[in-house]
């Protein structure tokens, strides 16, 4: 057993080695470190809180690791690095879910000793703890299925749907107050649980008036609620360490909003209001003579060209073209050419995928640039190949207004010399928007699977 001075200084440390890991996680070639830090900080976590005083379960407890360490390394084992999205809305609907589950049983739990202010204060507690994980459960529910296509990624808009916000939150509000004043007479069940009900349906209701191109803004809202969920379950089970991680994952996934938000160029408050850029009217319909090309012409633009852009995007993903792609860039450079890659904020299914993809593949970090940093160099590129990316570089994004995805800045390669884009069909991104890009006057559509025209490429390039 530990002492409870023991305990505290292990919670301060994991909570250091916590900080320590977000920072590390900030850029690529300090990622790995980051994580060791996370796994070192989760790993004093638990001893320390299975060593403290308050817990005396034990083979309940070591049930449950057992059970839940299986099933998370089978898990991990298994995933497709494509699939890491749904993966990761799943995680943040179980910590969601454990808010809840945990803010019941401190509701149930009559060996409660508190009284008065305290008993009040602790109240409040379980009814926010209950609220923000319930919304957190079934809006990363939703949002687990809108990833994985098992639920349209149209935005539903239901008819005045903000009053019906505004509706379910003035009902919890008011039925706050019905359990404050029930609970205080050991009541207050039918109220919680009612809130409980609405608090799922607004999940539900918010991530399904999402559409598809502001999903990135809701995977790290979610991410951010849940960090808020895991910090209500601190304060309501007195645990300092977790009050503290849950506040940075909290803070740290509303950062990441902000940023998705500024790179996506929208408002935070219309994205989570459901339905932003859908109000208008019907989006373009893209017209025009498709020009394909082959691995040979293809070759050819690229032992011709001097100076190369890649985009990649969430098609690279799903055909684990990286490695081939880094063979390529890696001959292109031996022969004098200036190889870089443009990396949108939105492109793939996560914040950082096509990083975390272009570092497992050992692209050189030095090559790799943002949007921002690239997009004025367009008109003089030679050549952009763009590898299984659709949204991010499609140009009704900048003039069509009535576009779902209108406004948001997108990597300008129409205006290189030629642009490629592999890919295997004409069909439609994340987003569902026809992309005039395929059609424009200097852009050669590669067909096929990525990996395999990379492949092709590659073999042309060292006969
Ligand atoms: P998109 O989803 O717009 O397009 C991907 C393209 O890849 C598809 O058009 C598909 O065309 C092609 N593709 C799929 N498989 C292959 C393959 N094996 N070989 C070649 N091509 C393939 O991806 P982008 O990266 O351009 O944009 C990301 C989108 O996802 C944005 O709308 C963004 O808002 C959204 N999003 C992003 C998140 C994030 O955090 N980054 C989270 C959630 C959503 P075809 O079928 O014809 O091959």
């Amino acid at each position: 057993m530990m002492s409870q001075g023991l305990v505290t200084m292990s919670y301060v440390a994991a909570s250091i080695l916590f900080i320590l890991s977000l920072s590390g996680l900030s850029h690529q070639d300090t990622a790995r470190r980051g994580n060791y830090y996370g796994m070192a900080g989760m790993a004093m976590a638990i001893i320390a809180t299975l060593l403290s005083d308050s817990v005396n379960a034990y083979i309940i407890l070591i049930m449950a690791l057992a059970i839940g360490g299986f099933i998370g390394t089978k898990a991990a084992l298994k995933v497709e690095m494509t699939q890491m999205p749904e993966l990761v809305a799943l995680m943040h609907s179980l910590v969601g879910m454990a808010a809840v589950l945990v803010g019941y049983a401190n509701f149930l739990d009559d060996t409660s000793v508190l009284q008065g202010v305290e008993k009040t204060i602790h109240e409040v507690e379980i009814y926010i703890g209950i609220f923000i994980g319930a919304i957190t459960f079934s809006g990363s529910v939703i949002a687990f299925g809108k990833l994985c296509g098992r639920i349209d990624g149209k935005p539903l808009l239901l008819p005045a749907r903000h009053w019906l916000n505004l509706g379910l939150l003035i009902a919890t509000i008011w039925l706050g107050s019905i359990f404050l004043s029930g609970a205080a007479e050991g009541g207050g069940t039918f109220a919680l649980i009612i809130m409980t009900l609405i608090a799922f349906a607004f999940g539900v209701h918010m991530v399904m008036a999402i559409g598809g191109a502001d999903m990135p803004v809701v995977v790290s809202m979610l991410n951010s609620y849940s960090g808020w969920a895991a910090a209500a379950t601190g304060f309501m089970l007195s645990n300092d360490l977790l009050i503290v991680t849950g506040a940075l994952v909290g803070s740290s996934g509303a950062i990441l909003s902000y940023i998705m938000c500024k790179a996506m160029n929208r408002h935070f408050l219309s994205v989570i209001a459901g339905g932003f850029g859908s109000a208008g009217g019907e989006a373009a319909t893209v017209e025009g003579d498709v020009s394909p090309i082959d691995i040979e012409e293809t070759t050819q633009l690229l032992i011709d060209a001097k100076d190369i852009m890649i985009i990649p995007g969430y098609g690279m993903a799903v055909a684990q073209a990286q490695h081939t792609v880094n063979e390529i860039t890696k001959l292109l450079h031996a022969q004098g050419k200036t190889v870089r890659f443009g990396i949108h904020p939105v492109a793939g299914r996560m914040p950082g995928h096509m990083n975390v993809l272009l570092a497992e593949a050992k692209v050189p970090y030095d090559i790799v640039f943002e949007m921002d940093e690239i997009n004025e160099d367009f008109p003089k590129v030679d050549v952009s190949i763009v590898i299984g990316a659709n949204d991010i570089v499609n140009p009704s994004a900048l003039d069509d207004p009535n576009s779902p995805i209108a406004g948001m800045p997108v990597l300008e390669c129409w205006k290189s010399a030629a642009t490629i884009v592999l890919k295997r069909s004409m069909a439609t991104g994340y987003a569902g928007v026809g992309n005039p890009l395929f059609v424009h006057e200097n852009t050669r559509m590669l067909f096929g699977d990525a990996n395999d025209s990379m492949q092709a490429v590659l073999k042309a390039l060292n006969k």
